[in-house]
């Protein structure tokens, strides 16, 4: 039998429904913050990648999927959001418009990595940008939502980490002391690390690898080394937390993967969750519109995995309920006199269309099994009512109906029983 590519996920029902609820979830906070939804194509030019998240990262390095299509043209399945978000806002001119702009994605993305818990080679990314705002208001507007979706979700005891990783103009000493620095402590540092120094220094101070962490606490701190503008930012960004009463930690160490980073870089973390427990990620890329042919337009934004947001709810305070009960279930009796039975069950079905007319949600078996593997079905689908045609009503032109919930059991003349039901169910109207 043919299986799902590895790293990937089918989605089936009741999961489904938590999904469905999170969507939501992230639509409404959208609106809340007033974010308008973009959609970019699942495929973009590779170079848009390379050019953005930059040659030397693990994306571009290991991790893309990427083809040549039929044209002869290098096309990758997008591995983040942030690149195609600001090349779909350039393309269209929406600099020329009101800024700035407030923009959310949700869909999925595609990293060849090795899979494990909270880790896929498909998996869905929510994420918003603000585009036009050098402000450290608007890096505090996004960090606060990050925050504010996990509180949502009950998600107790989650960590902000924020550093600052300086400008370009700023990087440029302090890489060349960086690179000194790590190069005398050339070998106690891991063979991926090794090869980083020269390629991608910054990531030597994330890496995980306990060796390597030792040599970077004692590296020199970018913080050394801020010009006055990132600094007044970067101080500027930790007032409006503070005030705001959010507790942070500053992380030195935190670059993030990402060649388009500047100043500020953020991430939100729920320890219970294990090695996966990033769940959101973000920061400022002010240089990202230039880098694409733009403006100078600046830019912050967050994304996070909807795998691990629902991993981390479900063993959360308030999990998500994946149950998706219906209003009511038909059960029809299965009588001995076949005609009788299948006026019973042709009039059962007229009353299915007329109550799913109301906009009342049922069901029935069109199987038509025995009464007990009916009210079984019903169970189930956690119908809040049963409308049960038996055949002694049925000759007196009546119908039972039951609360599943309450317990009681009446009956119900046939021409009343659409509008007792819907007067039950939606309140008489
Ligand atoms: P990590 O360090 O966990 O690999 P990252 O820095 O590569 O994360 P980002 O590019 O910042 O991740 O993506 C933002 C968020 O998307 C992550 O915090 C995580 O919740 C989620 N995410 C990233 N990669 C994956 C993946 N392969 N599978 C599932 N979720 C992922
Ligand atoms: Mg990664």
């Amino acid at each position: 039998m043919i299986k799902a590519p590895r790293g990937t996920n089918d989605i089936l029902p009741p999961e489904t429904n938590k999904w469905a609820y999170l969507e939501a979830l992230l639509r409404r906070l959208s609106n809340t913050y007033n974010f308008q939804e973009i959609r970019t194509p699942i495929f973009e030019y590779t170079e848009l990648f390379t050019r953005t998240v930059g040659e030397t990262t693990d994306i571009v390095q290991k991790e893309m999927y990427t083809f040549e299509d039929k044209g002869g043209r290098l096309l990758t399945l997008r591995p983040e959001g942030t690149a195609p978000v600001v090349r779909a806002f350039l393309e269209h001119g929406l600099d020329s418009k009101a800024l700035p702009a407030k923009l959310f994605y949700l869909g999925p993305m595609f990293r060849y990595e090795k899979p494990q818990a909270g880790r896929y080679r498909q998996f869905m990314q929510y994420g918003v940008e603000i585009l036009g705002s050098p402000s450290p208001y608007s890096d505090v507007e996004v960090i606060q939502m990050g925050v504010k979706i996990a509180e949502e979700l009950g998600l107790l005891g989650t960590t902000l980490f924020i550093n600052t990783i300086g400008c370009p103009e700023c990087r440029k000493e302090y890489r060349e002391d960086l690179v000194e620095y790590l190069k005398d402590q050339i070998s106690d540092l891991c063979p991926d690390c090794r090869s980083r120094i020269d390629t991608n220094p910054l990531r030597v101070l994330d890496c995980k690898n306990p060796e390597c962490r030792k040599v970077t606490q004692d590296a020199p701190s970018v913080h050394d080394y801020l010009c006055d503008e990132c600094e007044a930012h970067w101080e500027t960004l930790k007032t409006i937390l503070t005030s705001l009463g959010m507790e942070y930690t500053v992380d030195p160490t935190l670059v993030r993967g990402l060649d388009y980073y500047t100043r500020t870089v953020f991430e939100i973390k729920w320890p219970p969750l294990g090695a996966q427990d990033t769940i959101v990620g973000g920061g400022r890329y002010d240089g990202l519109a230039e880098q694409l042919g733009g403006s100078h337009i600046p830019g912050v934004g967050f994304a996070l995995g909807m795998e691990r947001l629902l991993l981390a709810s479900d063993k959360g305070e308030k999990p998500i309920d994946a149950t998706c009960p219906i209003d009511c279930f038909i059960v029809v009796a299965v009588g001995e006199d076949d005609g009788f039975s299948d006026d019973m069950y042709i009039r059962g079905f007229q009353l299915l269309q007329d109550l799913r007319s109301s906009g009342i949600s049922c069901d029935f078996d069109p199987l038509r099994r025995s009464m007990r593997a009916q009210m079984k079905h019903a169970d189930r689908a956690g119908a809040q009512y049963t409308i049960i045609f038996g055949e002694e009503e049925f000759r007196n032109s009546a119908v039972s109906v039951r609360s599943m919930k309450h317990g009681w059991q009446k009956q119900i003349a046939l021409d009343h029983v659409l509008g007792f039901v819907k007067g039950e169910i939606l309140g008489g109207t």
